[in-house]
């Protein structure tokens, strides 16, 4: 496993391996032929014809007929990945789009890279007491409960016959959460081409810097890839539960200057479906997204009490930067850098639309919860609440310290 970009030139292709079936897997049974953008190798392994490929990256264009998907995810699987492709339109025999994404992201990883390789890096952030008052508040119990309520419900699968019953209910609590703090702001639903469920968007508008956003996501579906009850107690209602708790303190808090959009997106286990959309609408609009927080499972220490991961793929050094930032001056936990092979969850759809992301982890990849995406992710004594409550605490500094910090911006 690589522990830093340094490494980053061979991560490439892990970087594009698959923005979809983040976590998860095609449920089995898949009938179609897609046209995917995949990790070379495997690619080969399962014999699938190579329309384009770029072998520095290690990554090309291909088929993949349902019989190869299902080895294609069982190989990616033995290699530590969930799923591992990515489903991309069909550009038939027109490559100049295929080559055009590639080159794209090679440049973007090259600046990151080069920013990483930076001896010094500029960023060195003063602690700032309001930060360190600020995280004195957040409450265990508050979690216990969001994700109590949030498993309660039998399932949060996309593809359910009804699958906003929760969203709808937690729209409803957001909406008197808000109203209840007293603080000018807004919840609405985004709806979907690509899922009947939606998402969630929550915004409190800048005081003096409207137009940079600060988004912190998380993603409220939840899938069990045998088809039962999906609790998704760790994936995702605890990163979802870390947001709201996090929102009840930042709403007690004075206004920032730059605007913070809280997410729960839809669909995510299907393939970054509602975040995917939502961060190409925002390229579209050329909104000017300044940093985007992913938390994705949070509840399971595979590492060890207080040791969290942190994603290098399809992050940016910056927002890593950042993190070991706020680490140093309020949390003092270990960080643990790892990559997930893949596009593993939202904060893949921003990366790949061109903005800073961050995704601290639970725990490392191969540490991870072996419970998930199925009717076992629920509350057990292997989950930690003090464990979970730093990603709160994360959301809140990092809320603060660019929500407030307008200097502070991805060099790069
Ligand atoms: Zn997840």
């Amino acid at each position: 496993m690589f522990k830093s970009v340094l490494l980053s030139l061979m991560t490439m292709s892990a970087v594009f391996v698959a923005t979809s079936q983040a976590h998860g897997h095609i449920p089995t049974g898949s009938t179609e032929t897609i046209p995917v953008l995949a990790d070379l190798n495997l690619l080969q392994k399962v014999g699938a014809p190579i329309l384009f490929k770029d072998q520095q990256i290690n990554l090309a264009y291909s088929y993949l007929t349902p019989q190869a998907q299902a080895q294609f995810s069982q190989l990616a699987h033995q290699a530590g990945k969930c799923g591992g492709f990515e489903m991309v339109p069909d550009v038939g025999s027109n490559m100049k789009n295929v080559q055009f994404v590639m080159q794209n992201l090679k440049q973007r990883l090259a600046r990151d890279y080069n920013y990483a390789k930076m001896p010094f890096r500029a960023l060195a952030l003063p602690q700032r007491p309001e930060i360190v008052e600020a995280l004195k508040m957040p409450k265990e119990e508050n979690l216990q409960q969001w994700v109590g309520w949030l498993s309660s419900f039998p399932s949060r699968y996309n593809k359910a016959t009804d699958p906003n019953v929760h969203v709808l209910q937690l729209k409803q609590k957001l909406e008197q959460v808000l109203a209840s703090s007293g603080r000018a702001g807004s919840v609405d639903l985004v709806d979907h081409q690509s899922t009947r469920q939606k998402s969630i968007r929550l915004r409190l508008v800048g005081a003096t810097h409207p137009e940079e956003i600060i988004v912190m996501g998380g993603h409220l579906d939840s899938i069990n890839m045998s088809g039962g009850n999906a609790p998704g107690a760790d994936d995702n209602a605890s990163g979802s539960a870390n947001l709201l708790e996090a929102l009840r303190v930042i709403l007690t808090l004075p206004k920032t200057a730059r605007t913070l959009e809280f997410m729960w997106y839809a669909g995510e286990e299907s393939g970054l479906l509602g975040s995917a959309e939502i961060a190409k609408a925002y390229k579209a609009q050329k909104a000017n997204v300044i940093g985007v927080l992913q938390l994705d499972m949070t509840l399971f220490p595979g590492a060890g009490e207080m040791v969290l991961g942190s994603m290098t793929d399809f992050t940016s050094a910056w927002m890593r930067d950042l993190l070991v930032q706020i680490n140093q001056n309020y949390l003092g936990v270990k960080i643990a850098e790892d990559r997930c092979g893949y596009g593993c969850s939202d904060h893949a759809s921003w990366y790949r639309q061109g903005y800073p992301t961050l995704m601290p982890f639970e725990a490392t990849m191969r540490t991870m919860n072996p419970n998930i995406h199925s009717t076992r992710d629920t509350v057990t004594p292997k989950m930690s609440w003090s464990h979970s409550i730093v990603y709160t605490k994360i959301a809140i500094a990092l809320a603060m310290e660019l929500g407030n910090n307008t200097t502070l911006q991805q060099p790069y």
